[in-house]
């Protein structure tokens, strides 16, 4: 491989294995020139059968030692596929946890810009595919070029023309192989962009296929998995038709050295040129010397596939990472949040999603944020979060810019429930643990209790031991949420974000939630988002928002008495609990 930034990555990659292929490769190569031990006991079995007096023990010595030469061929063969292969994997392991690290450090625009087929295929499909290449391609390539040189020496030593017969069809063969190969990168490029598609589709069906079954949609809607797949098979057609010429004739060339070597060999012996045992040593030698070539049959094509995987695997490990200024000193217990000013905007839109937004959040306080949809309350706990960095103005935290934090500091200090709760697939006890691994009986169940899954919880078959099964999927929409809520409880950091978590709650758990809450957060900010306002009417602090804006501040019954949008709101949801299906409640 060329120098590339492709094949630079590789060589870093393989910097701390260097060692364990390279024995690898040595292994592999020796069994390859073992290849040509039954050529060279061919060729001394033959001077011995032309030889005036045969000896019949010596044919038996060689006999054993065409033997001895196979097993110790596949002995020095497997012990080189096993190294290689541990070289592979162990690089493979590596690299997708380092993939995986990275997407921890990468802001959140960079998943809206990146779709998960992309990145499965990148961290699961192209790094797969860098085992063809160290287990495979390198020790072979070294063995497959070794044997034929090697046997050149030996033909070269005996005589020079023979050398050159020997190698005469290699040039041609490779012209011909690559000539073909030419352009294919490109073809590769569109190989890995429609496995990209066809990942896509299929990621997107699996996730939506409850919502397709329920619309009773066939098959035939589902478009983008179809026509990833129907994309996969004609590029495969494509390619398969414009390489099979350029491979048949490689490996006819390789396979057919015989046609080179038995009529240069005749004619050289028979104008005196070479002896009879030279012309035996040349045809036994010379007739397969190219065959261990044909393993780099697909060598040109893996190198093009590979090198397009190694450049999205670079990609992504080169992707811009959130920045971080390390910050000294401990933050202080009950840390204030304070937004001054802020601004925002999405990438590639106009209008910004948050605008001039000043609030302070104060430890035992809860503050809640309303306002229709759209207004930017979801955008508010995001970049509270730091998914996104602020265009302008400055979030602090303990007076400190959230720039200024490293991860773990914002980690430990921020808990969040989102709208769309994430569980794994465990027991009860196993998520609520993720958050605290060493969290006390206790701590446990003051933070079920305050969430109000306690009851539930004991409900369930095996309690807090029952399986919750994948993301949770054995509970209901409101019980998960409420494991959510006990989760980022239990984990103890002094700001918590409810983000809409009692959407799926019926009106008993939601009050109880309320109170176990403004109990457990005594000494914590507490940040709820809300649509009901029946809900928030006690809370310390109302944030009322309306397109990015903060329209004002302040309690409910203040609110309600001089915020006009407040009331409206207000107003509105009040008359929407009377609706009933069959007209207006009396
Ligand atoms: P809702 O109550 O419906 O959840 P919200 O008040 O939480 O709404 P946000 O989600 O903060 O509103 O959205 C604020 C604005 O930003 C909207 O105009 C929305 O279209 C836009 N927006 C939200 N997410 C993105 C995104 N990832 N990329 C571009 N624009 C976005």
């Amino acid at each position: 491989m060329s120098d590339t930034p492709a094949s630079h990555l590789l060589r870093s990659l393989l910097h701390d294995h260097r060692g364990m292929l390279t024995l690898a490769v040595v292994l592999i190569s020796a069994s390859a020139l073992l290849e040509l031990l039954p050529h060279l006991v061919v060729y001394a079995a033959a001077v011995e059968v032309f030889s005036a007096s045969p000896a019949e023990g010596w044919l038996t010595t060689l006999a054993v030692v065409a033997f001895a030469g196979v097993v110790l061929r596949f002995v020095l063969l497997g012990s080189g596929y096993i190294l290689s292969h541990r070289v592979a994997f162990a690089l493979i392991r590596q690299l997708r946890l380092d993939l995986t690290a990275k997407l921890g450090r990468v802001p959140a625009s960079f998943f809206a810009e990146h779709p998960s087929g992309d990145l499965k295929k990148t961290i699961v499909d192209d790094v797969a595919s860098l085992e063809a290449v160290l287990a495979h391609n390198i020790p072979e390539l070294a063995s497959g070029l070794f044997v034929p040189l090697v046997a050149a020496l030996v033909l070269f030593a005996s005589d020079w023309r023979l050398g050159l017969a020997g190698l005469a069809l290699l040039p041609v063969a490779f012209l011909v192989q690559a000539s073909f190969m030419a352009g294919f990168k490109d073809a590769w490029a569109q190989w890995h962009a429609a496995e990209a598609r066809a990942n896509s589709g299929v990621l997107e069906f699996i996730r939506g296929v409850a919502v397709l079954k329920a619309f009773d949609r066939d098959a035939s809607s589902l478009a983008k998995v179809r026509e990833g797949i129907l994309g996969i098979r004609d590029l495969a057609v494509a390619m398969t038709r414009r390489s099979m010429a350029g491979y048949s004739i490689f490996f006819t060339l390789m396979s057919g050295n015989l046609l080179v070597v038995l009529p240069v060999g005749l004619w050289l012996n028979l104008s005196e040129a070479i002896s009879r045992n030279q012309l035996v040593l040349f045809v036994a030698l010379g007739a397969g010397m190219l065959q261990s070539l044909v393993k780099l049959l697909f060598l040109f094509g893996d190198a093009q596939k590979v090198s397009a995987a190694l450049e999205r695997i670079r990609a992504l490990l080169g992707a811009q990472e959130l920045s971080e200024t390390a910050s000294s000193g401990p933050l202080p217990e009950r840390p204030v949040v304070r937004f001054e000013h802020v601004r925002f905007t999405y990438p590639g839109r106009e209008r910004p999603a948050v605008d001039d937004l000043s609030f302070t959040l104060e430890p035992g306080r809860i503050t809640a944020v309303v306002g229709p949809s759209g207004a930017g309350k979801t955008t508010l706990v995001k970049l509270l979060l730091r998914d996104y960095d602020v265009d302008g103005g400055a979030i602090t935290i303990g007076g400190r810019d959230l720039r200024a934090l490293s991860a773990a500091q914002r980690t430990a200090l921020l808990g969040h429930v989102s709208q769309d709760t994430t569980l794994f697939d465990g027991t009860v006890r196993d998520n609520l643990l993720l958050a605290d691994p060493g969290a006390s009986e206790d701590a446990l169940l003051a933070a079920t209790r305050a969430s109000y899954a306690h009851a539930f919880i004991e409900a369930l078959p095996d309690g807090y031991d029952t399986a919750i099964g994948d993301s949770g999927g054995r509970l209901s929409g409101g019980e998960r949420q409420r494991l959510a809520i006990a989760r980022a409880l239990l984990k103890g950091a002094p700001i918590v974000v409810l983000d809409e978590v009692t959407a799926n709650v019926d009106p008993e758990s939601e009050r109880g939630i309320q109170e176990g809450l403004s109990a457990l957060c005594r000494d914590r900010s507490l940040l709820l988002i809300a649509h009901r306002l029946r809900t928030i009417t006690q809370v310390d602090q109302i944030l009322v928002m309306d397109g990015g804006r903060l329209l004002d501040t302040g309690t409910h019954a203040e609110l309600a008495d001089r915020c006009e949008p407040y009331a409206r709101l207000w107003q509105d949801q009040e008359q929407a609990d009377r609706w009933t299906l069959i007209g207006s409640a009396a």
